[in-house]
């Protein structure tokens, strides 16, 4: 029902205390590794929420590829790879300081060369699926290409602007029906495409309607800007959804955050999640439960690792 299009990076987290500074050389106490990649993150946090997802991505015909491949057997989660001979698979270098903030270093090696065309052929499964989630770490052509399939196919398309690619155009961004940006991702947007300079660390204080006008500025039916820990604001447009109102805001779920990595990732493949098993319910129900899901991701490690299930969700927050 769920096609995601994405990254799969292998992660690797140190956990300081502080950042090291230019030239030192920082003892962390503690390491792990496991999947990351927006796109991988995102799917992971979609079938932990009992959807039924297939990523399609790139690997390389290396170590960590072989890695990937495993992980998402042992996730049940249906892949279809491009495994490239000549790139290797995607790495990130996390550092988390002991305030829950990172700061990634990230090579997208083989998500970045995903071809179109192998994206073409997956076309059996859009026939049968409802939604197609995207981010911007691979090759725009890609992701173009799933567009097409969703149009032949009458999919609904969520699209998580992350990070803004360079060569993104608003033509391209515009065939999404609902974007969730970031802060940071929604100024981007706004001062590329809205002609508006906006201080991203203010925006949680922008009153709602400033927040609207604001996103209306970008021309798509639904924008969902996630808030970090002040929790996420949907702008819809005109008939959209059958919502009553045109914007809200969904307060964030009080936890104890120790590692943010992954937070959007979750509330993404979430709000997906939700929007496929909700049905009829209201789209704020969604959005409130990928707040849910996201603030969770924040009390564990990792990314994808840290996507708590829908027991998980239900068990703490009730229905
Ligand atoms: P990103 O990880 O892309 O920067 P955000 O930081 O906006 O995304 O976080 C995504 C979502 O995760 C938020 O909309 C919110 O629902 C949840 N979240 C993030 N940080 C916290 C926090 N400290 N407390 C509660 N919820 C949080």
């Amino acid at each position: 029902q769920v096609i995601v299009v994405g990254s799969y990076v292998q992660d690797q987290t140190w956990l300081v205390e502080r950042f090291p500074q230019v030239g030192e050389t920082l003892r962390a106490h503690g390491f792990n590794t496991g999947p990351g990649g927006k796109g991988f993150n995102q799917a992971i946090a979609c079938t932990r929420q009992g959807a039924a997802v297939t990523f399609i991505g790139a690997i390389g015909n290396d170590a960590l590829g072989g890695i990937a491949q495993h992980i998402a057997k042992n996730e049940n989660l249906p892949c279809r790879w491009q495994i490239r001979n000549d790139q290797p698979t995607a790495a990130a270098g996390i550092t988390v300081n002991a305030r829950g903030e990172n700061q990634i270093a990230i090579s997208l090696g083989a998500n970045e060369h995903l071809d179109a065309d192998f994206v073409r052929a997956q076309a059996d499964i859009f026939a049968s699926a409802r939604v197609l989630l995207l981010q911007m770490e691979n090759n725009l052509d890609a992701l173009a290409a799933a567009l097409d399939l969703c149009t032949q196919h009458g999919l609904l398309r969520v699209w998580n602007p992350a990070p803004v690619h360079a060569d993104l155009d608003l033509a391209l961004l515009r065939r999404a029906d609902i974007i969730t940006p970031n802060e940071t991702e929604f100024a981007l947007l706004l001062q590329r495409f809205g002609n508006t300079k906006i201080d991203p660390a203010n925006l949680a204080q922008q009153n709602d309607a400033t927040l609207h006008a604001l996103a209306r500025q970008l021309g798509i039916a639904t924008v969902v800007i996630t808030l970090g820990a002040h929790g996420s604001f949907v702008s819809h447009g005109e008939n959209q959804r059958g919502d009553s109102d045109a914007c809200y805001r969904i307060a964030p779920e009080s936890v104890h955050a120790i590692d943010t990595t992954g937070a959007g990732d979750a509330f993404s493949g979430a709000l997906v999640a939700a929007l496929v098993l909700f049905r009829e319910r209201p789209f704020r129900d969604a959005i409130r439960h990928a707040n849910r899901v996201a603030a969770l991701s924040t009390e564990i490690v990792g990314a994808a690792p840290a996507m708590p299930n829908y027991a998980a969700v239900i068990a703490r927050f009730g229905e």
